[in-house]
């Protein structure tokens, strides 16, 4: 397939942030193109008025729930895992797949050309994220055996998973041990293990609540990342959802084993966690941040452009502070950094990436397009219903 889009607004997030005008084309699963080209394409797209942006990435769902939303809403964490552990045990494949269905076309219209997806049953994802066309990183999810309603061992489970779909195109495989309170030291060492064996990344919720901080205190004598720390669970590769509860230490821990923190704050607000993931503290150490959307039953919807814009509100009233982050730097986690992080040769628009790219029409919210403030635009004034095409891997997966 062969894309031209002609005479848009480019958002590339290149090195030096570039805005630009022009024509953008793709082919095969590139962008190949910048500038003035004018080309035959199969798909020759008018871009006039229009923005074009990298593809956002979101690093923490769990796609198969989508068909679970408002089953669960205005309670606490913990009433709230009763509750859709509760569904889940009576959860069919079928239902996963279902799900996962459904919550892709939700990414794919809003915006979303890869995510990080953690749950039971990821070969029922695999099968939706081929048909639909965007790109999974699918973590399979690993719990103590004794808790467990997967068929067989959860971490053999993943690693199966891994084998089969390791090499996949649009398919990256990992694996997902789900919290410190749903795993203990040998199911965190051995999911280690298979990330170890097979090169892949990890994915693992990480001080959600402050009643999982105290738990583990008074369980082990020590906060979680101190305890993951010292059974020896960290390495590079680890995308590790919310970190709300934090202490500066802990902060150092995570910086030096290149842990990269997926901030899920439309989540982490509904659920009421208090406080808000440390996020000056973390740039300031050097940590990698990306955003999440968390699951449809804690968002509740999967709008990363909702994302980018609560994340940015979020610190801005907790400091007291509006200059503390800025619409730039919020774009850069859901694009470029959240792409380095997975290592995908995405997130900017530039020849040779791979050609995961949005065209956003900002009507009818009819503002005035300038470069000066197209990104605040974006992320302040924008929605994911402004979406107006997504192309993952070179292909038109969705269009208005
Ligand atoms: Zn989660």
């Amino acid at each position: 397939m062969s894309i031209l889009i002609k005479d848009a607004w480019i958002v590339t997030q290149n090195e030096r942030r570039e805005i630009k005008r022009g024509n953008v084309y793709m082919e095969n699963n590139l962008i190949t193109e910048i500038g003035n080209v004018n080309v035959e394409a199969e798909h020759v797209i008018d871009g006039r008025n229009k923005i074009l942006i990298p593809g956002l990435i979101n690093t923490h769902t769990h796609v198969p729930m989508t068909g679970m939303r408002g089953i669960a809403d205005d309670v606490d964490l913990f009433d709230f895992l009763q509750k859709v552990w509760e569904v889940e045990g009576k959860m069919t494949k079928e239902d996963i797949y279902l799900g996962s269905k459904m919550g892709i076309e939700e990414m794919l219209r809003t915006g979303t050309t890869a995510f990080v997806d953690m749950y039971s049953y990821e070969d029922a994802v695999a099968k939706a994220v081929k048909e639909k066309g965007i790109r999974g990183f699918l973590g399979w999810a690993v719990v103590n055996q004794d808790i467990t309603t997967q068929g067989g061992t959860p971490v053999k489970n993943a690693e199966e998973f891994i084998r089969k779909y390791k090499g996949e195109e649009l398919i990256t495989p990992l694996i997902a041990p789900h919290a410190v309170y749903t795993c203990d030291e040998e199911t965190l060492l051995s999911a280690r293990d298979v990330a170890e064996r097979h090169n892949t990344l990890m994915t693992i919720h990480i001080s959600e609540t402050r009643k999982e901080v105290y738990d583990h205190r008074k369980k082990t004598g020590m906060r979680p990342v101190e305890w993951l720390d010292k059974i020896g669970f960290f390495r590079e590769g680890i995308i590790a959802a919310h970190l709300v509860w934090l202490t500066l230490r802990e902060i150092k821990i995570l910086a030096e084993h290149g842990v990269v923190a997926s901030h899920n704050p439309t989540s982490n607000m509904k659920l009421g966690n208090g406080g808000s993931m440390p996020m000056p503290e973390m740039l300031n150490e050097g940590m990698r941040i990306t955003l999440g959307t968390d699951s449809v039953v804690s968002n509740n919807n999967l709008d990363m452009f909702e994302v980018m814009k609560f994340a940015a509100l979020l610190h801005k009233n907790e400091r007291w502070d509006p200059k503390i982050t800025n619409a730039q730097r919020i774009l850069d986690f859901a694009t470029v950094d959240a792409a380095k992080a997975l290592g995908l040769n995405a997130g900017s628009i530039e020849e040779g990436k791979l050609a995961d790219v949005v065209l956003i029409n900002p009507w009818p919210n009819g503002m005035p397009l300038s470069k000066e403030n197209i990104v605040s635009n974006i992320v302040y004034a924008l929605n994911g219903l402004n979406v107006e095409m997504t192309v993952v891997n070179g292909k038109i997966v969705w269009k208005s």
